[in-house]
């Protein structure tokens, strides 16, 4: 077994065992990562994992994402626009709807219509672990976001294909857009 060096401290050492390897200068035991050949503690390598696994999820819902853009689209109402992206940083990748830009709001003062505002998106979550698309809206006139929810609201809705969600999502939108306490 050739000497190693213990990424945590970078120590060197001589190893005996490479089953246990523990580095006499930090005290920790070292376990090998296949991806780097370093030796690492075994916290450090499930972070590493965790940190690789979380990086594949993103990159496979970039890839549903965009692999469905083009049929969200195609349903989507005139005058309605999606986008897809991230929906922050590090986040998963989705297609947001928004309904078309509306009047308002009034000015408390003047009651004068100040411009035009979207009222409501919608965000479509791509499936993972065999789930379906998730999807949530929010109202950004009342400030407030919801889940889709399923089986009398006891669990978020799943749906099987992107056009079962953007028909469930373009249902609720319309709702909010003729929803009255979003026009003041
Ligand atoms: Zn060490």
């Amino acid at each position: 077994m050739p000497d190693i060096r213990c990424a945590q401290c970078g120590a060197d050492l001589t190893v005996a065992n490479p089953h246990q390897v523990r580095c006499p200068q930090c005290g920790l035991y070292l376990v090998l990562d296949d991806v780097t050949g370093e030796w690492i503690s075994p916290a450090e390598r499930d972070r590493r994992q965790r940190e690789a696994r979380t990086a594949q999820f993103i990159e496979e819902s970039r890839l549903t994402v965009q692999a469905h853009l083009a049929e969200a689209t195609v349903l989507l109402p005139d005058g309605w626009s999606i986008e897809s992206g991230q929906i922050m940083d590090g986040s998963v990748h989705a297609l947001t709807v928004a309904v078309p830009p509306q009047p308002g709001p009034a000015d408390a003062a003047t009651g004068a219509i100040t411009g035009n505002r979207v009222i409501a998106i919608a965000t479509l979550t791509p499936p993972s672990d065999g789930l379906g698309w998730h999807v949530e809206v929010s109202n950004r006139v009342q400030r407030v976001s919801y889940p889709l929810f399923a089986g009398g609201g006891v669990r978020a809705a799943e749906y099987a294909t992107v056009a079962a969600a953007m028909d469930a999502a373009v249902n609720v939108l319309r709702i909010e857009l003729s929803d009255p306490r979003n026009r003041t």
